[in-house]
């Protein structure tokens, strides 16, 4: 019962009626809406990407940055991606978007490393793309067209897409890992059977959920939690990256739990590209070492 009121939930979600902030006033939008608008959002370059800086909690250091989408909507105004990708996904169009963000982050991958800088670049790759197109050929393009290493590259997918395609998704998974680019499974923790996944697909990276590192600092049990996917990830041979690390509390926290990086708002918000730039030349690591040691 608990199970299907799940996915009830998950339903309702996707079917529901979109929310979105412009201006002073809350607007609704329906995803016809949003589907209508998409449609020409390549073509008008709408879209752009933001970069948020992940760190090592060892040494402080930055070590890479996640590719997030942005849509600013002529028509619409700002609507975030928990609103437009299950639309583009659920109407054919994030084969085409997803080819895009592919080339403009292995784009920017490139221009890191040209300015000394050679970041690992994470992008977000959604359960459709691997359902429907050769993911693993348009990465490897991607790569070669703009001379990145594939060890640069960081693909992140959520446990759904195993649940939606398992076969492709292991196929292209598998022959992206041969070539040397990373994968990582994405929001650990909220999808169904994950540990069945981590079991059988090959992995380099495990990233917590944002929800539960949302009430470290309160939250004995969440501890807990988050102590135990570490160590399963590292017996597993596994990193582990924690998103949403949004106070200075919950790095020491995770560091102390034997976290191997993070991402967050403490650290930094997602930015646009030359403001990232910026930011990762006056970045010095940040004081981790004074952090108590694991508990
Ligand atoms: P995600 O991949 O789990 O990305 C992390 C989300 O957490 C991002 O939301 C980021 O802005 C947000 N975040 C980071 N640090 C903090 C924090 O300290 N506190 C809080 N409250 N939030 C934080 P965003 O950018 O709205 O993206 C939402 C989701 O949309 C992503 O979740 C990802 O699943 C999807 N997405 C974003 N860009 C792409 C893309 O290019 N392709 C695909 N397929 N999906 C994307
Ligand atoms: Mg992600
Ligand atoms: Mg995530
Ligand atoms: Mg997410």
């Amino acid at each position: 019962a608990a199970e299907s009121a799940v996915h009830l939930a998950k339903d309702m979600g996707r079917n529901s009626v979109a929310f979105f902030q412009s201006g002073h006033q809350n607007d609704r939008l329906s995803r016809y809406r949003i589907a209508s608008e998409l449609h020409h959002a390549l073509e008008h370059e709408e879209f752009s990407l933001v970069y948020q800086p992940q760190i090592d909690l060892v040494t402080g250091a930055l070590v890479g940055a996640e590719a997030l989408l942005r849509w600013h909507s002529e028509s619409l105004g700002p609507v975030s991606p928990d609103q437009f990708i299950p639309v583009a996904e659920d109407t054919g169009m994030m084969d085409d978007i997803g080819v895009w963000v592919l080339g403009q982050a292995v784009q920017e991958a490139a221009r890191w490393s040209r300015q000394g800088m050679p970041l690992k670049m994470s992008i977000n790759v959604s359960a459709r793309q691997f359902q429907r197109s050769e993911v693993a050929s348009q990465v490897m393009a991607a790569l070669h067209q703009h001379q990145v290493a594939p060890e640069q590259l960081v693909v992140e997918l959520t446990e759904t897409s195993f649940m939606h395609s398992a076969a492709a998704t292991e196929r292209e998974l598998a022959s992206l890992r041969d070539e040397g680019v990373r994968v990582a499974i994405d929001d650990f923790g909220t999808g169904y059977s994950s540990l069945s996944y981590i079991r059988e697909m090959s992995l380099d990276y495990l990233k917590v959920d944002r929800s539960f590192i949302e009430q470290i600092e309160q939250s004995e049990t969440d501890r807990k939690l988050v102590r135990a996917m570490i160590d399963m990830s590292h017996a597993m041979g596994l990193s582990v990256i924690a998103e949403g690390a949004e106070t200075e509390a919950d790095l020491t926290i995770l560091k102390a739990l034997g976290c191997d990086q993070a991402q967050g708002y403490y650290i930094a918000r997602p930015m646009s590209a030359a403001d990232f730039s910026r930011w990762a030349n006056e970045y010095r690591p940040l004081p981790l070492a004074a952090m108590p040691e694991r508990e």
